[in-house]
């Protein structure tokens, strides 16, 4: 999810303003606030759900859906006697127990034990509680239809025009992350639930339907005027990222080695949303090559929708996008939206193809897509583009750590899961994503991405599991950086200080960590680039970069802290011995 408003992002107004973040003042006014709120845990699941049908009818002058989710589950211990899932305000119709399959462990056909029909069901605040009709084993399949209708505040949608805005399009688009998708249909809203899907949405004729996955079909009911679309999602995905969006589109479509790139635009912006989606085949495969993955899905669809939460969301295989992003051809010769489209479409590997195993955990999704905008600049703007860029990026999180909060970027205390969804989680990681791969170099990070992708494709996966891929890629264990950059707080701070001796030609050089230390900011074990510039009348000026790992802070107690000596000779700097005490700096 991409959440800056394309409108309103500081960066747009004047990115000149973001290098005064007062990065070098002395004094900094720090106005943090305590981070409050409950320990969250990865959800319990005690059923296992394999697929989901939505079935339902879109009434956009009502702002109403009907229709039935049918959902196939399995227990996973014995004794399942109730089944508990996600709903809020809706108006529950019937329950019924469609099937129950025996489970063969022989790879035969299943065999259909029975049906049963009707079962009751109890309401609680955003639970439908369903009681089954006998305890069931984990070698039965249980499919559930649930008859309902609602008219959701929130996951879902309608636009229309008003009053005030009268040009403003039909449209109804759903938005399920983080905890939204029970807004409109019943669900185990929680992202270590991957299910495959499918919806058969329901809407006037004229109207186009984009969801998930493959379109099966689209049949016309002339006899209320309606178009059914049929679409399926044959890989596994969580229920958040089950989307709609209906609208009239004019749909522009590429094909990209047989995949299907679509682009749906207003009718009459189609410039324009060329434009802004135009280099997305080119993206896919660079991130391909990139991320060692190919692309998971039956295709890629972009929507644009109007009034759209946030800038962008990356639902598996149909990406919704708001419609504030549209350039003209004036605005387009200042800046493009290259960063969200790009965002976007790595979250299909970054979050889609391996989610995130709860909110704690974000950063999985967030920081990665965040990282791939630097790759897509880096790649077609260059070096030094993308490094601003990323230590914009790095600005931003610092603001927050300053004037807001700071928090480890995998932490799991908050009182709601979009908290995370803040810019510990998308730019700090980012910036610590870049350090990673300074450390292991490109081969050894791309290689542990790739990894990591194949490894847990279509699953769930936790910072620990990243780590572990990294180890098997590589050999190298860092537990270390992530204990420090993962499940620690804060950033290292250095006071540098040398001594130049011209007679003897030598730097003393004294580099200290000097943040406060507590019980989440470490004493950061940290690889530092130096660069020595020699200037002495009569000397050459040399330039020599030099990297070496700082862990040391003042409070250490030893007094020599990061004593390195060079000697210089015939213009060329080198590391000498270390000095036995403190260099007087
Ligand atoms: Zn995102």
């Amino acid at each position: 999810m991409s959440i800056n408003d394309p409108l309103i992002h500081p960066a747009l107004i004047d990115p000149r303003l973001w290098g005064d973040a007062g990065l070098y003042e002395t004094s900094i006014n720090i106005e943090r606030s305590p981070v409050t709120g409950d320990e969250h845990h990865t959800a319990e699941k005690k059923f296992e759900i394999s697929h989901l049908k939505l079935d339902l009818s879109f009434d956009g002058d009502n702002e109403k859906i009907s229709g039935t989710a049918t959902t196939c589950l399995q227990p996973i211990n014995d004794g399942l006697a109730t089944i508990e899932l996600d709903i809020a305000e809706m108006n529950i119709m019937a329950v019924r127990l469609l099937r129950v399959e025996k489970k063969n462990t022989g790879g035969l056909p299943q065999n259909l034990l029975s049906v049963i029909g009707r079962l009751e069901f109890e309401l609680h605040p955003e639970k439908l509680v369903i009681a089954l009709d006998r305890p069931y084993s984990r070698l039965e399949q249980l499919t559930i239809e649930i008859a309902y209708t609602c008219s959701p505040r929130k996951g879902l949608f309608f636009i229309k025009p008003d009053d005030a805005y009268p040009q403003k399009p039909r449209q109804i688009w759903s938005q399920g992350e983080n905890e939204d998708a029970h807004w409109w249909f019943p669900c185990h809203d929680v992202t270590n639930q991957k299910m495959t899907t499918e919806l058969m949405a329901r809407v006037r004729t004229g109207y186009f339907a984009l969801s998930n996955g493959e379109l099966i079909s689209a049949i016309e009911n002339p006899s209320d005027n309606t178009t059914t679309y049929h679409w399926k999602q044959d890989q596994p995905h969580p229920a958040y990222l089950v989307t709609v969006a209906i609208g009239e589109y004019e749909k522009i479509g590429e094909s990209l080695d047989g995949l299907s790139v679509d682009f749906y635009v207003y009718k009459d912006r189609v410039e324009e949303g060329r434009r802004l989606f135009g280099n997305t085949s080119k993206m896919i495969k660079f991130f391909e090559e990139k991320f060692g993955c190919a692309y998971p899905y039956a295709k890629y669809a972009q929507v644009l929708v109007d009034d759209f939460l946030f800038s962008a969301m990356e639902n598996t295989s149909a990406t919704t996008m708001t419609d504030r992003c549209l350039l003209d051809t004036r605005a387009v010769l200042d800046l493009d939206y290259d960063d969200i489209v790009a965002h976007e479409l790595a979250h299909q590997w970054w979050g889609d193809l391996v989610t995130c195993k709860d909110w704690t955990q974000i950063w999985l999704n967030e920081s990665f897509a965040t990282y791939s905008e630097y790759l897509w600049r880096e790649q077609t703007k260059g070096r030094d583009e993308a490094r601003f860029s990323l230590f914009q990026d790095f600005l931003t999180y610092l603001r927050e750590d300053w004037k807001s909060h700071r928090r480890p970027i995998v932490s799991n205390k908050y009182r709601f899961s979009e908290e995370l969804m803040d810019r510990h989680a998308y730019e700090k990681g980012a910036c610590v994503l870049d350090m990673l791969r300074w450390i292991l170099g490109d081969d050894g990070f791309f290689r542990s991405l790739s990894h990591y992708l194949n490894k847990f494709r279509f699953g769930v996966a936790e910072t620990g599991d990243f780590k572990v891929a990294i180890e098997e890629a590589t050999g190298q264990n860092l537990y270390w950086f992530f204990d420090q950059w993962l499940h620690g707080e804060g950033y290292p701070e250095f006071d540098v200080s040398y001594d130049w001796n011209r007679d003897h030609k030598t730097l003393k050089l004294l580099v200290r960590q000097v943040q406060e230390l507590d019980e989440k900011v470490p004493v950061f074990r940290f690889p530092v680039d130096i660069e020595i510039i020699t200037d002495d009348p009569g000397e050459v000026i040399e330039t020599e970069r030099r990297t070496f790992v700082s862990d040391q802070h003042r409070q250490a107690g030893t007094g020599i802290l990061f004593p390195l000596r060079f000697e210089t000779a015939a213009g060329h700097l080198r590391q000498g011995e270390s000095p036995d005490q403190a260099p007087q700096v």
